[in-house]
């Protein structure tokens, strides 16, 4: 991993606007209630990803699709603001900008609606407008926000080119991954959940977790890392199979710990870091996301990574 210094990284993902309204209490069917405060963030796995890494100092393309209004020129906006190559946005002239509608009561409790939209149209002949991108990647990192067939194509075609293919498989996939795409990923980092869904085996301790990612390695991803919420996560690969643990921090609000941690640990991987060096510097980058509220938002910048003093 030591020729790896600095290299380019591109995000294949989704781009959302997630517009949220508070209220004291979530609807019921047909109830109309009037609401509070209403806020609109920048999310989408794939650029809460992209962001994650440029503020940590890789060096990021991110491709994505957007409709042609508001929300999806506001989003390209935001996303070159960060550093991030913004270059193979797509636009897309038939659906509109992905969307979530989120209802958040006095207890946290939330109501979301997705609409994808353009996510849903990011299509294998757009990527095939993008190789170039492809081609100038080392580390290729994709989430499963847009079609599977994209994500299939993209992984068979930079793998093919000896690219290293990192998929983060959420949200948990509803099928499952097909034999060939586990085989062309370099690495797969699912969480918990993500995890017993893609073996079918249930994770209650560290050996069965540790059982769990061998399972994964053995349908032919190369390496496997299991994260593991305020536990931390767990690396296996063909030389080592080790539990690191989180950074005890006081968590008050956890969305976007899984993206943080991915897009830190591209930028650590691209810099040729080992893999406990480059799992640490993911804990640490999503331990202080997590004592912040929201997503995109919550993503430190790399001082603050740097600087963390941690117990
Ligand atoms: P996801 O958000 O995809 O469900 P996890 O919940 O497993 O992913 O979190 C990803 C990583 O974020 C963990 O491996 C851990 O390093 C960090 N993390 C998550 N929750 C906490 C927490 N409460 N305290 C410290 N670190 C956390």
């Amino acid at each position: 991993m030591n020729d790896l210094r600095r290299h380019n990284i591109l995000v294949v993902g989704s781009s959302n606007t997630d517009m949220v309204i508070k209220t004291n209490h979530l609807p019921r069917p047909g109830e109309t209630v009037l609401g509070g405060t209403f806020f609109m963030n920048p999310g989408g796995k794939g650029a809460n990803q992209a962001v994650a890494v440029a503020r940590l100092g890789g060096q990021v393309a991110f491709v994505c699709k957007t409709g042609s209004d508001i929300f999806g020129h506001q989003s390209q906006q935001l996303l070159e603001e960060e550093g991030i190559d913004t270059s193979y946005i797509f636009s897309d002239t038939k659906n509109p900008s992905g969307v979530a509608l989120i209802t958040l009561d006095a207890h946290a409790e939330n109501c979301i609606v997705v609409a994808s939209g353009a996510n849903a149209n990011l299509l294998p002949s757009d990527l095939a407008k993008a190789e170039e991108a492809i081609e100038k990647a080392d580390l290729i990192l994709m989430q499963l926000e847009i079609p599977m067939e994209t994500v299939e194509y993209v992984a068979r075609i930079a793998a093919g080119k000896g690219k290293m293919v990192i998929l983060n498989p959420a949200p948990a996939p509803s099928a499952p991954l097909s034999e060939e795409l586990i085989k062309s990923l370099f690495l797969i980092t699912p969480n918990e959940t993500e995890a017993e869904l893609i073996t079918g085996r249930k994770i209650t301790d560290i050996e069965t977790t540790k059982d769990v990612a061998r399972l994964i390695r053995d349908k032919g991803a190369k390496n496997v890392i299991i994260t593991l919420g305020s536990k931390g996560a767990l690396v296996c690969t063909d030389i080592l199979c080790e539990m690191i643990p989180a950074f005890k921090v006081e968590a008050v609000d956890t969305t976007a710990a899984g993206d943080v941690f991915n897009g830190a640990l591209c930028v650590a991987l691209s810099e040729g870091r080992g893999w406990v060096e480059a799992i640490r510097f993911a804990c640490k980058a999503s331990a202080i996301s997590v004592t912040r509220v929201g997503a995109q938002s919550s993503a430190p910048y790399r001082a603050e990574v740097d600087t963390f003093i941690y117990k």
